[in-house]
């Protein structure tokens, strides 16, 4: 049998091929109006995507980049921040926060469930200069209730920034980025905008431009004022990866192109889709004897799936490469070999989960010793499909 190599890992994804051969053709000088044009379309694209009336920011950087752009522009050492976290992602912050001598108040989750709102409360104080969270943990597949958080700042530290990791959570989760007051939101090229890794954007409200006015931590190429200064005029304030701009560009049209051309139509699709291929996973896995890692906040962007007592997850991935050339996700840190992470990201369709599934039913059964009837997995799904998707 021949095989084609799928990406279900939650980062990089499927590349659109409209994407790519932008890409390939994007042979231009970053300083023309030819490049200024196709910035300065992105930028507006993205305010749509991200959904958000606050400037959108692009970086030439992986996503950690604008993490760490963030903490950089609004903080100063020896600022108290909060930080909430669930697993690696949200340690991230954590090692960001002491790398700019912050001082981090931590509520933490175990792996696999989401934040305790009351943990929250009882932790969240005015002197906090910002909230640092994940809209989508993607180490544990756990979804956050966002607008939960920023209701908790809004009521007991109001002048307290927010600022959220959406990197996963973009494309996959619905945000009211403006109505909750989320003052920073950031989102990577390699997650749901279907182009490879090297971009990072991100969103920033007013309070939070106008808290960078005081910051003192030292910043360079990360300066966000720099960068909007430079963004009126269509241009970055260094060399921008040209082709992934184009890319990006050619993505941002074909989603808009899934509604007719309006792209926050086409956003809620791709956002509906991803919903929807996460449960008709849930359903297929379960139905083939798999428990959930995070079962009671899953998120869209990705599963986690804990493999039976005994085994190792690891030959899962193995297993799905070897047989399927699917590529999946290990677990990260402690939870390698316990978990199996697969992606509904971007470029992902229903019959891209089915395929999926009917791989699974052969690795639960060859690979795990589970027992197996064909078509399990995927009949699950279709019901999935079925209430889900009316015609
Ligand atoms: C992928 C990802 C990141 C960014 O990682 P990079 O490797 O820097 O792009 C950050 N947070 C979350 C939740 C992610 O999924």
């Amino acid at each position: 049998m021949i095989r084609k190599t799928r990406l279900y890992t939650p980062g990089p994804t499927p590349l659109l091929p409209a994407a790519q051969f932008a890409m390939a053709a994007a042979d231009i000088h970053h300083r023309t109006a030819e490049f200024r044009a196709i910035f300065q379309k992105v930028l507006a694209q993205l305010k749509v995507f991200v959904g958000t009336k606050n400037d959108v920011l692009l970086l030439s950087s992986s996503g950690t980049g604008a993490m760490e752009a963030s903490i950089a522009n609004l903080t100063s050492p020896g600022d108290k921040v909060l930080v909430l976290t669930a697993g690696k992602f949200g340690e991230r912050w954590t090692g960001l926060a002491k790398a700019f001598n912050l001082e981090p108040d931590v509520v933490a989750a175990p792996y696999g469930e989401t934040l305790d709102l009351a943990q929250v409360r009882a932790a969240l104080k005015p002197a906090h200069k910002a909230i640092f969270m994940q809209a989508t943990e993607t180490s544990t597949a756990v979804r956050h209730d966002v607008q939960a958080i920023a209701k908790l700042r809004d009521e007991l530290a109001p002048n307290t920034l927010l600022v959220v990791d959406a990197i996963t959570g973009l494309g996959t989760t619905h945000f009211d980025v403006d109505g909750w007051g989320i003052d920073v939101m950031i989102g990577g090229s390699q997650k749901a905008v279907m182009i490879p890794p090297g971009l990072a954007y991100l969103s920033v409200s007013e309070r939070a431009w106008a808290a960078m006015e005081t910051s003192k931590n030292p910043r360079y190429y990360f300066d966000l004022r720099k960068e909007r200064k430079n963004a009126v005029k269509g241009e970055s304030a260094y060399t921008p990866a040209v082709a992934l701009v184009a890319g990006l560009g050619a993505a941002l049209d074909y989603i808009a192109g899934q509604a007719g051309g309006d792209l926050e139509k086409g956003r809620d699709a791709l956002i509906d889709n991803a919903q929807v291929n996460a449960e008709a996973t849930r359903a297929g896995l379960v139905s083939l004897g798999f428990t959930l890692f995070a079962p009671t906040a899953p998120a869209a962007a990705a599963t986690a799936v804990s493999v039976p007592e005994g085994m190792d997850s690891s030959e899962v991935v193995k297993a799905l490469k070897a047989k399927f050339a699917l590529v999946a996700a290990n677990g990260q840190g402690e939870m390698k070999g316990k978990i199996f992470r697969l992606a509904h990201l971007g470029f992902f369709d229903y019959l891209d989960t089915v395929a999926m599934l009917a791989a699974m039913e052969h690795i639960a059964k060859d690979t795990l010793g589970l027992p197996v009837k064909w078509g399990q997995a995927v009949a699950a799904a279709q019901e999935v499909y079925a209430k889900a998707v009316v015609s």
